[in-house]
């Protein structure tokens, strides 16, 4: 993709591409809603001082493309969309569950290698053992390939500590990160994740201890929790979120991935922000999620890893339902960072569009993080968080599988990956020269995904 460096003035012209600029109402986008991308089909956008400051069709004025001061990137009629907002992950873990996935390749159950002290437990003795670098790099190792894919902003749990001394360690390890990330990273309290069998008193301490600890450190943290039978029960949910609500920390809840056990309801009635999951919702619960303002989060990975079953998208949107999609990233139920897996998932087997889906994987997850003012679209004012498709257009998206990701991707107005193309100008000699300015401009990533291969570090 032919792209000319100009003289460092931080400006960029994104011109001659296909934009999907995603304006539109504010809040969450429900029915009809989801498949207006509000496409711009030949257009051009400016970014200044990162932020976007101009979207308009047609071609580029030529003072502009000409200007020596402005980098140019010329999408060649390629689609220009706003990075993904990836609203659901467990991306700060260490160790692996190589052995586990070999197991269930031999036919056990998820559940069944959680009742043998695997799964989540697996993951939270590893992460007990390692080191603060050792979490750190192998998220940002892990954000690295996720901004390569074209996310831009990444939620992230703790809940691989159980105990108030490890959940605070991810925290704050997740909060470093998000210091020196180019992708926003948002963390979010998940100790009520499983029941820890080495401690009989886990639930009233992580109700009574733990939450006020990480509330005090971490104010109006996101509080959540894994809601299923032999984790955390209804009741128990119940009263750590009370007592979250009056810490002033919104709630987010996992719900019917296995089992109904009547979360779903009780996070409607509490107000929450999100229930998460969703695959064996029962279709009253559906609906009653559907009328309010609490999201549903569907993560069709879980499916794809695990059994074959997935939530219902399709009926869910068509009962108005506010929802976002997410991969769920961790190192049990979800092992991919790919938001396009997620989008070709959703529209093989959540029953969505194209166009439905790159609004659940954009706009919608960041009004779910309240961040929407920001991100999730292409307006003047927002950050300038961006990816140009290696395609014309935007159903290649969905359609290929396991691809290679965008051509370009740019956060807060710095280009963060530019893989070369085969549309690739021949003898513009400069663009060689650019690129490999970029991966220079990129050194702390490339630095982590270098220390990311340390010892201890996944795999
Ligand atoms: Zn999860």
């Amino acid at each position: 993709m032919p792209h000319r460096k100009g003289a460092r003035s931080g400006s960029i012209v994104v011109h001659g591409g296909r934009l999907l600029t995603l304006r539109g109402p504010g809040g969450p986008r429900r029915g009809a809603q989801l498949r207006d991308l509000g496409i711009i089909d030949r257009g051009w956008l400016l970014i200044e001082h990162g932020r976007i400051s101009r979207v308009e069709s047609g071609d580029a004025p030529a003072e502009i493309i000409e200007h020596p001061a402005i980098d140019v990137v010329d999408a060649a009629g390629c689609v220009v969309m706003p990075t993904f907002v990836d609203c659901h992950t467990h991306a700060c873990w260490a160790g692996d569950r190589l052995g586990e996935f070999e197991q269930r390749c031999h036919g056990a159950s998820y559940l069944e290698i959680l009742r043998g002290g695997g799964g989540i437990l697996s993951t939270v003795r590893a992460v007990r053992a390692a080191t603060d670098d050792e979490l750190a790099f192998g998220l940002l190792r892990r954000i690295a390939a996720m901004m390569t894919l074209g996310t831009g902003t990444i939620e992230v749990k703790s809940g691989y500590g159980l105990d108030q001394d490890t959940e605070l360690r991810m925290l704050r390890i997740i909060h470093s990160v998000s210091q020196v990330a180019p992708a926003i990273v948002m963390g979010t309290f998940l100790g009520a994740h499983a029941i820890d069998p080495e401690d009989p008193a886990f639930i009233e301490r992580t109700i009574a201890e733990t939450l006020p600890a990480v509330a005090q450190e971490f104010p109006g943290i996101t509080c959540d929790a894994y809601c299923e039978t032999g984790a955390w029960s209804v009741e128990d949910c119940t009263r750590l979120f009370e007592a979250a609500r009056d810490l002033g920390c919104p709630l987010r809840v996992h719900a019917d991935q296995f089992n109904a056990l009547g979360m779903t309801r009780v996070a409607v009635e509490m107000g929450a922000v999100s229930v998460d999951h969703l695959e064996a919702t029962p279709p009253e619960q559906l609906r009653q999620l559907a009328e309010s303002s609490t999201f549903g989060v569907m993560l069709p990975v879980c499916g794809f890893h695990l059994d074959g079953r997935y939530p219902p998208g399709r009926a869910f949107v068509d009962m108005g339902g506010a929802l976002a999609l997410a991969t769920n990233i961790n190192p049990g139920s979800a092992p991919s960072p790919s938001m396009p897996f997620v989008i070709a998932l959703a529209c093989r087997r959540l029953g969505l569009s194209v166009a439905e889906a790159i609004t659940l994987t954009t706009w919608n997850p960041a009004a779910l993080l309240g961040i929407e003012s920001e991100v999730g679209s292409i307006e003047p004012g927002k950050r300038a968080d961006l990816q140009v498709l290696d395609s014309r257009d935007e159903r290649e998206l969905a359609f290929e599988i396991s691809g290679p990701g965008p051509a370009i991707v740019i956060l807060r107005g710095e280009v963060v990956t530019a893989r070369a193309v085969e549309r690739e100008v021949e003898g513009e000699d400069e663009d060689d020269d650019e690129d490999d300015e970029d991966e220079d401009d990129d050194g702390d990533e490339d630095d982590d995904r270098d220390n990311g291969r340390g010892p201890g570090s996944p795999g």
